[in-house]
């Protein structure tokens, strides 16, 4: 007989230990990931707002948007947060939960969950499972279009306290980003574009700019954006959070916090005994809005390319400010 749980987490991401953490108690649950160890070499640069509750490393307090030579500067309080060691600890807070890493999730029928290694069945299926999430798939839910995007950390030759974003033609449909991380940083690049030229092009750009040097650079790592639409619960039964619900920014990619609240929303419903359907609404309510407004200007960007100093000006959150 398949093992049976109140609660089956597909992902042990942000969304995925935050929501085991937050029903650890409260539930019988199981929690997959196809990683040994999921919180090692993540593709993520680390920004949060500045109220987000995870130690910070480092505060920054204005963001520099450089684009088609033109520089501006504004206050954006945000924290840089170290995602290994806080992932870490979340998933050592786990008591009750059953953690299998190393594992996975192959396809979901009904209630029923296969994995690399056997069958599960669980009342409540969710799909922690980021933005390739199998929990998506399986339901015929798309899991395209996505941005690829690419981080390197690197150790620090100056000390700033603003986050750096650069908008430059190679990098199309997206933009480069520093982000100083104490006596370290993390730089990148999403794009539609082939990744290796643009990443190239962009560290050359950097080191022209004295703002790195290039031996310091180490640990690339590769992930995707979600620019799918938003879904939170599919069939009653499922639910999705963080970027398995498409509720990244798909402007700035910013999608930690998303993770993080959907999770605690989640928990929140389960305890109240409303399931996926109370936590769907809550999160529509939160959420629908924005990623509405922030994919209208995902598409200003992307349409608007070839004229960058416009695309930006008129689609860039920190220059064409919300009413
Ligand atoms: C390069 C890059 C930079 C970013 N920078 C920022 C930033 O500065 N600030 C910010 O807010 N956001 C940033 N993001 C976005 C942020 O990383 C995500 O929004 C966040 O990780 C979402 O968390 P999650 O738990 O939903 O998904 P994930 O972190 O993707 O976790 C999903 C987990 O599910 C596991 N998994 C997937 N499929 C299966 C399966 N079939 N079976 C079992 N396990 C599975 C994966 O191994 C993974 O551990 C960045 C993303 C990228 C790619």
């Amino acid at each position: 007989m398949n093992a049976h749980f109140d609660v089956a987490i597909i992902g042990a991401g942000p969304a995925g230990l935050v929501l085991a953490k937050e029903l650890d108690r409260h539930a019988n649950v199981i929690i997959f990931d196809k990683r040994t160890i999921p919180h090692k070499r993540i593709a993520c640069a680390e920004l949060t707002p500045p109220m987000f509750l995870v130690k910070s490393v480092q505060s920054t307090s204005s963001m520099v948007t450089n684009y088609s030579g033109k520089t501006v500067t504004q206050d954006f309080a945000g924290k840089i947060i170290d995602r290994e060691s806080w992932q870490e600890s979340l998933l050592n807070s786990l008591s009750k939960t059953k953690v299998h890493l190393g594992e996975e999730v192959t396809s979901i029928d009904g209630k029923h969950i296969n994995t690399s290694k056997g069958h599960y069945s669980a009342d409540l299926i969710v799909g922690a499972d980021g933005p390739t999430s199998i929990v998506r798939k399986s339901l015929g839910l798309l899991i395209s279009p996505v941005l690829p995007a690419i981080n390197i950390k690197c150790r620090a030759i100056n000390h700033y306290e603003n986050t750096f974003i650069y908008f430059i033609p190679e990098i199309v449909h997206g933009y480069g980003w520093y982000f100083p991380k104490g006596e370290f940083a993390n730089i990148g690049i999403g794009a539609t574009s082939n990744l290796n030229n643009a990443l190239e092009k962009f560290l050359d750009y950097l080191l022209k700019n004295g703002m790195i040097d290039k031996l310091t650079l180490y640990d690339h790592s590769a992930g995707l954006i979600p620019l799918f639409g938003m879904c939170a619960s599919p069939i009653p039964g499922v639910a999705l959070v963080g970027d398995a619900a498409g509720l990244t920014d798909p402007l700035t990619g910013a999608g930690i916090s998303q993770a993080f609240e959907s999770a605690v929303e989640l928990a929140k419903s389960v305890k109240a005994g409303l399931g996926a359907i109370g936590y769907a609404k809550s999160i529509e309510k939160t959420y629908k809005s924005f990623l509405k407004r922030r994919h209208i200007r995902r598409k200003i960007l992307e349409d608007k390319w070839d004229n960058l100093s416009e695309a930006v000006e008129e689609s860039w959150f920190q220059i064409k400010k919300e009413k």
